[in-house]
């Protein structure tokens, strides 16, 4: 257990998968917790508030900025601060990159990306000495993989977001880490591990010999987000199984 207690979190992409298991652990160690996503997230809001913490739902596209700063203003006026904003929301879509149309690529950016950025920029006008961002990646942000140009792209982006933001405002005593999961149980990677040929080609370049769960995710998340990690900014950590 980490010590979240008195904390406001904020994480995007939290109605399901990766996002709303970073969610409940939050609130677990302690934290108070906005879901954010653009389909419904009462599900992880009322996982939270069985917890005994508070939580409520905001609606929110990342890759409109009056949608986001929606977002920070709505966390504002409800707990008067932010402490920890996970950047999780994303998408995935595969393809031959001679096939790959302009919109798959523009969309891409814009959510996986821009989001990733515009959620920071806005968050980080409330954000204070001790406050902490965690940049959802993946290992397709350091390594490249064939039939993703857009989405590898998009994460390298998210992992040099998260280390240029981390030297911009460690000064101020403000932590930017990013996570880059492998392979992880989620509606993202359904289609692909129900090819049991695939998944098993997959397996057997996993050292721990099985995909991830989201709840795999989370300890690094909530390490993050807590004091535990606080000489540890610009940082990766990869969680892939080896
Ligand atoms: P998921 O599809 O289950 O969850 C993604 C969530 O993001 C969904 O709830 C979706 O509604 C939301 N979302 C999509 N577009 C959005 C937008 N424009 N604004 C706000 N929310 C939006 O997938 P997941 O596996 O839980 O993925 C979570 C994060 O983890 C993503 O950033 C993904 O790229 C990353 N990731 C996942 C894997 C994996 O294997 N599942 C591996 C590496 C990285």
């Amino acid at each position: 257990m980490f010590n979240l207690k008195g904390k406001v979190a904020i994480v995007t992409g939290a109605a399901r998968g990766i996002g709303q298991s970073i969610a409940i652990e939050l609130a677990r160690n302690g934290a108070n917790v906005v879901v954010s996503d653009i389909i419904s997230g009462n599900v992880t809001v009322n996982k939270i508030k069985a917890l005994k913490k508070k939580s409520f739902f905001v609606n929110t596209d990342v890759s409109d900025k009056k949608q986001v700063e929606n977002l920070i203003g709505q966390t504002i006026k409800k707990f008067k601060k932010i402490d920890i904003f996970v950047n999780n929301a994303g998408i995935f879509i595969t393809g031959s990159t001679k096939k790959l149309k302009e919109e798959t690529w523009n969309k891409t950016i814009d959510v996986n990306l821009k989001g990733q950025f515009l959620c920071s920029q806005a968050a980080l006008k409330y954000m204070k000495k001790g406050c902490s961002i965690i940049n959802i990646s993946s290992v397709a942000g350091i390594s490249g993989y064939p039939q993703a140009v857009a989405y590898c792209a998009s994460k390298g982006g998210s992992r040099l977001l998260t280390k240029s933001l981390a030297a911009e405002y460690g000064p101020l005593g403000i932590r930017v880490n990013s996570i880059h999961p492998g392979i992880i149980e989620t509606e993202m990677t359904k289609g692909l591990l129900t090819d049991k040929k695939i998944k098993q080609g997959m397996l057997t370049r996993i050292p721990l010999k099985r995909t991830g769960e989201p709840i795999d995710i989370t300890g690094p998340a909530v390490f993050l987000a807590s004091d535990a990690s606080s000489y540890i900014t610009g940082e990766e950590i990869i969680v892939d199984g080896g």
